[in-house]
């Protein structure tokens, strides 16, 4: 039987900078397998939605590590490779093809996979998903050719895809269930400024809406709301979350709950496994609770601390939260959350793209979104969100400069 010291389940972000991590580290060759369900090299996944889609990036340039990094070092890269189940007291696990991996450490790093639609007409060709480089570029070349596009949910890949199918010239409708844009994170005055934004920039809204069916013959051609109204369409994008993939740890004994549940120092409820990534149900301790993240960065910073981990140190995962996304000409950043929060502060102009906020709960802060904000504002809502610091709301409005408003 096959084994490695050391095993990532699952060939994302997570394994391409943890096997980085390691490499720099000190890493030896024949230690390291990473086993990936996917085709390809572990890549980037924010360009997907971003300049992949729009036909800027290329497969190359995406990869998180060069496709000879991986034989240069010695790490065996198992792809289209997917796990049946794991023997957490024997360390193995079980391959669908039949064979059975030996581990010493494992992470697990199996991400998450896209909600699907449940409704009549959704095999329909022309309705999508964005997920992986395949998902991508199989989008790329319907929105090549499409006229008229549906992206259904106003999160992440909505507000993405719809800015890279309008700039594409399609005609584009966004068709969400809430009353505004992104009602998660954005407040009401955000929602309006990336409204009018999108609209200036050609893209239609349905709020409040929900679609009821599809129709077409073998492609869809239009799409039946609940409220009865019916629009035309022949690419139809689907953004409405993700649900982990847990099914390979199914009676496995490691503890899940929404994802794989970890504690601050990303172990699994059993020895010497660990989870990272989307899948990772972590201990945040800077926040005092529980939180699953599906950005970037957590996968990334994560993967590196599971990498550290592997190799021998043991630290909590203490990291503010943070995300970013481009949209048209706006790049913004998020850091922390703002889903307790009992202040909001703005600066800037928000009928404008120059603007930050600030959440605060009892006086301390807890998120900060910039856009084109000058630098001090983004460095101290990385330094006062870490140090949970005390601001002062009414200074914070009011000052030429955030830092009258901190503690330094
Ligand atoms: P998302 O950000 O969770 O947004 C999903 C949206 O779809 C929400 O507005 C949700 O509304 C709505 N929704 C849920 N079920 C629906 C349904 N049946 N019909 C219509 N709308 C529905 O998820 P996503 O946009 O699909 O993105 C997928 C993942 O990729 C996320 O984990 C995201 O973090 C990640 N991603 C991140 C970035 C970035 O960091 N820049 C970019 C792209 C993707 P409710 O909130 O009311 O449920």
């Amino acid at each position: 039987m096959q084994s490695s010291k050391y095993i990532i389940l699952g060939g994302g972000m997570v394994a391409g900078y943890a096997a980085k991590e390691m490499i720099e580290r000190g890493l030896r060759p024949g230690q390291l397998a990473i086993v990936s369900a996917d085709n390809t090299v572990p890549y980037e996944r924010p360009p997907l939605s971003k300049g992949f889609l729009a036909g800027k990036d290329t497969e190359e340039s995406i990869r998180i590590n060069p496709e000879e990094f991986y034989g240069q070092h010695g790490i065996e890269l198992k792809l289209s490779c997917e796990v049946a189940g794991i023997d957490c007291a024997r360390k193995l696990l079980h391959l669908r093809s039949g064979e059975d991996l030996g581990f010493e450490k494992l992470v697990v790093a199996t991400g998450a996979r896209v909600r699907t639609l449940n409704l009549p007409g959704k095999d329909l060709a022309g309705v999508r998903y964005l997920r992986s480089l395949e998902d991508s570029k199989t989008l790329r070349t319907h929105a090549a050719s499409a006229k008229r596009a549906l992206v259904i949910g106003g999160g992440f890949i909505g507000m993405e895809v719809a800015s890279v199918l309008a700039q594409k010239g399609v005609s584009t409708t966004m068709v969400l269930p809430e009353d505004r844009i992104w009602k998660r994170f954005f407040t009401p005055a955000m929602s309006g400024f990336f409204e009018s934004y999108y609209r200036a920039r050609g893209v239609e809204f349905l709020k409040q809406a929900k679609l009821a069916e599809l129709r077409g013959q073998g492609a869809v051609s239009s799409a039946k709301l609940e409220s009865g109204a019916t629009l035309e369409c022949d690419l139809v994008v689907a953004g409405i979350g993700v649900l982990p993939v847990t099914e390979p740890l199914a009676n496995s004994g490691i503890q899940m709950d929404n994802g794989v549940l970890v504690n601050e120092y990303l172990e699994t409820s059993q020895p010497h496994i660990y989870a990272a990534g989307d899948v990772a149900n972590y201990q945040d301790t800077l926040y005092g609770k529980r939180r699953r993240v599906e950005h970037w960065d957590n996968a990334v910073s994560q993967g590196q601390h599971c990498a550290r981990t592997l190799l021998g140190e043991r630290a909590p995962f203490v990291h503010v939260p943070y995300f970013f996304s481009d949209v048209f000409d706006l790049s913004y950043e998020l850091w922390g959350d703002p889903a307790d929060a009992d202040e909001i502060v703005e600066r800037g102009d928000l009928s404008g793209p120059s603007f930050s906020v600030w959440w605060m709960r009892e006086e301390q802060l807890v998120a900060a979104f910039t856009m084109n904000r000058p630098d001090e504002e983004r460095e101290a809502a990385q330094r006062w969100l870490a140090a949970k610091v005390r601001v002062s709301a009414v200074k914070l409005k009011d000052a030429g400069s955030v830092a009258e408003a901190g503690p330094d």
